[in-house]
This record gives structure tokens, sequence and C-alpha cells, in this order.
């Protein structure tokens, strides 16, 4: 999104497809750079600025997998077995201080460190307890029933490399290593802007017939807060090219991205695409793709802004298809595309050449469903969905069972 090096190619008025904005997209940007330590406890959603290394092997000693008998394997032979039981036990948490005799046992439970003289264990389901002796007769191997130290994760290995962002898993891997504190990237502060003369910012507030409320503002603020950046509400401002350009600045000065929604198309009315293109620098595209035509990328003050259709269903798309990626670079995550998976259809379609389109869907007992209306202003069509269908630019007919692209929500990162 810095300056216009990237754009520019495609005759003006020329129908950008979906690949080459989003290169252009991605070859404009560079990550947002910063960076701090924090607590583990307080890393969940960060990226990784550094590589996390393992300071210590997962398991850190060999231990036990289940409760039962401990003993050396290599003094039991075939057949069944009775060995006498060592006084005392090994317990998680509670190591056993001594060595186990050759020939002897020991009770043990599951997570203790094996004590010195034991790399096998019986489970009890397998143990008859006789006097001061354990029976059994199952087959025994060296190892059975044990964990190796270090089996998980070797010291000093890689646990996790810079640029990946710390999920609840994660958390658990890097305190298990003994990672008690993580470098990561500075959040990104995305401000997020909505214009327009008939919308009114807050559903709280009263609506005239001729107005609507700011749709776009929390699903944008909400949409970013869950991709783990500092969400900065910009609020809403009219169509007027001072008042848009004032909140540009203040935004400006405050966040390191800003998403605007609205007044994003070449018309009379769409006064953010002209006052980037007078004031900032601006390479707006119109993108072969259904919902969502107008994308406007610019630098305002340094800033960068991506102008997204006003349309809260084209708002939506283009947030997932461009602004997400666009925005897992700049916070130091990378650019990365949704995860999709070919499912059976459960609708049907002819679809015209020349754009690429996203359907909104969700999977049904048949297949994934698509929304029973097209239309651009059906909201609810974006709520009842758990995903998108894409449709790859050329025509085609979809019937029933035929294999199509779904885009998960959740691949998307909400
Ligand atoms: P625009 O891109 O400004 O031409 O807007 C396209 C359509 O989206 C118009 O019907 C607008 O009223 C509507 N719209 C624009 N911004 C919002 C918003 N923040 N919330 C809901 N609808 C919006
Ligand atoms: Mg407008």
């Amino acid at each position: 999104m810095s300056g216009r090096g990237a754009g520019g190619a495609t005759a003006p008025g020329a129908l950008v497809p979906v690949d080459e904005a989003l290169a252009r997209l991605r070859a404009a940007l560079v990550p947002v750079t910063g960076t701090e330590v924090v607590a583990l406890a307080d890393a969940a959603g960060r990226v990784l600025a550094a590589d996390a290394v393992a300071q210590r092997a997962n398991p850190p000693e060999a231990n036990a997998a289940v409760d039962g008998y401990g003993f050396a394997a290599a003094a039991v032979g075939a057949g069944p077995q009775r060995l006498a039981l060592v006084a005392g036990r090994a317990a998680a948490g509670q190591p056993f201080g001594g060595a186990v005799p050759r020939g002897a046992a020991i009770r043990i439970l599951t997570g203790a460190v094996l004590p010195v003289g034991v790399d096998a264990v019986v489970m009890d389901e397998d143990c008859a307890l006789d006097g001061g002796a354990v029976g059994f007769a199952v087959p025994v191997k060296a190892g059975m029933n044990t964990r190796p130290a270090g089996e998980d994760v070797a010291a000093g290995a890689l646990a996790l490399a810079a640029g990946h962002r710390l999920r609840a898993p994660d958390l658990a891997l890097l305190a298990a290593l003994g990672v008690g504190r993580v470098q990561v990237c500075r959040r990104l502060r995305v401000g997020v802007l909505s214009t327009g003369d008939e919308i009114i910012p807050d559903p709280a507030l009263p609506a005239l017939p001729h107005q609507i409320w700011d749709a776009n503002r929390p699903m944008l603020l909400a949409l970013v807060a869950g991709w783990g950046c500092a969400a900065v509400d910009l609020g809403h401002v009219r169509d007027d090219r001072r008042k848009i350009a004032a909140r540009l600045d203040r935004g400006a000065a405050r966040v390191d991205v800003i998403l605007t929604s609205g007044g994003a198309s070449a018309g009379d009315e769409d006064h953010v695409s002209r006052l980037l293109r007078t004031r900032g620098t601006l390479s707006s595209w119109r993108i072969a793709m259904k919902p969502g035509r107008p994308l406007a990328r610019a630098l305002w003050r340094g800033v960068p802004v991506l102008g997204l259709p006003g349309n809260p269903v084209a708002a939506l798309v283009c947030a997932l298809i461009f602004a997400r990626p666009a925005l897992g670079l700049l916070a130091g995550a990378g650019w990365r595309a949704p995860i999709g998976f070919d499912v059976p259809a459960a609708f049907e379609k002819t679809k015209k050449a020349g754009r690429r389109e996203y359907l909104r869907a969700r999977i049904g007992p048949q297949g994934v469903e698509v929304f029973a209306s097209e239309g651009s202003g059906r909201i609810s069509g974006l709520s009842w969905a758990e995903g998108l269908v894409e449709l790859a630019e050329p025509a085609g007919q979809v019937r029933l069972g035929d294999k199509v692209r779904f885009l998960p929500y959740g691949g998307f990162g909400f």
C-alpha cells in the first residue's frame, strides 16, 4: 500500500482479476516494525517476532505413561512373572529416590519419573497383587508404557518460528518447554472509519427513514480485533471532503493502517476515492469480483489506507479477501491465503465468465448450501452463512454434487 509502484498496469476502467489485485497489494506492503517482550500469559493472539526455542526437553525425563508397576525389562523372561515389590512408590512430582534392584518391581503412577533400574511398566489392568509381589503374564519389552525423555521436543529445538500467531495450544507447548516470555511484534493498530451522509453511527441513536445505521464499523472493528490487531474506532464522517481529510489526519497520527468503508467508487458521491486521488497516493481498482467491485489503496500521511466498498456484504468479502492478508503482512504474521476445502455443492448455479464470485454459504447435510439470495443488500445472509463459496473466473455450471471451494469463516480467523 505504499506508493503507486505496484499499480497501474491495467488500463483505466478495466477490471483487475482478484489474484492480480492481491499480488499488487502484497507487493506494496512491508511489515510494521517494532517488537516487545510479553509474559506467556499475555501472548495469546500475538505474532512471534523471534523464534521460540525449547528451554528444556519435553518430557524432561523418561516417565510412566500409565499407572502400574515398573521394573527392568532385561531381568524378565517370557511367560508369567512374579516380581517382589520394593517399598515406596514413584508418583508424578514425587520421584523415588532409590534404585530398583534387578528382578524387583515398584509401584509407579502416570507421569512419575522412571526410577533408576526401571525401563518398562506393566499397567494395573494386567497385574495381580499377591502379598509383597506383583504378577503378570503380558509380553514384556523395554520401554513399554513409558515416554522417553525428549520424545516430543528436544532441548534447544525450534518450538515455533517467528511470524507464527500464538493460539491457545501454542501457549501449552511453550509453557511445557519453559518459555515464560516471548518476543512478539507490536500489535498492529488498525483504524476503522465509516463514511456516508445516510449513515447514523450508532444503532442506539434514532434514524429517519432515509438514514441507515452503520453496519460496517462494528463488523470491521470486531474482525480486526479478532485478528489480534488493536482496533481503533475512527467513527463515522459525512460525505464532506474536508471532514474526511481531517478525520484521516487524526487517524494517521494514531494508527498503522486505516480501513474505510463507503465512497470508494468513482461516482459523484465517492468522496473517499476523490480525496485520496487528489491528496493521497491512490491506486483504485475495479476488481473482477462479485460482490465488491471498488477497492482503493492509498497512503495518507504515510499511513496505508484500504478503502472498502460501503455495501456491508461487499465490505465483509473485501475485508476477508484483501484486508486480512494485508493486515497479516503488516502485523508481521506474513501473507496468508484463506483455508478452503472442496466440498459437494448442495445448490445449482449458472455462472458468467470474467469475474470471481463469492457466495454466502454454509455446510448442510447434502453439502455446501448457499444463501437464497445473492442480493448484495442482504446482510442477513452474512450472518446466516458460516463461510463463502469461491467460484473461479471462467463461466461455469455448478450442478448438485459438483465439488466447489468452500472457505469457512473459521479459516479467515473468526
Ligand atoms: P457507497 O460505497 O458509499 O456507495 O455505499 C454503497 C452502499 O452501502 C450504499 O447503499 C450505502 O448506503 C451502504 N453503506 C455504506 N456504508 C455503510 C455502512 N457503514 N453501513 C451500512 N451500509 C453502508
Ligand atoms: Mg456512500
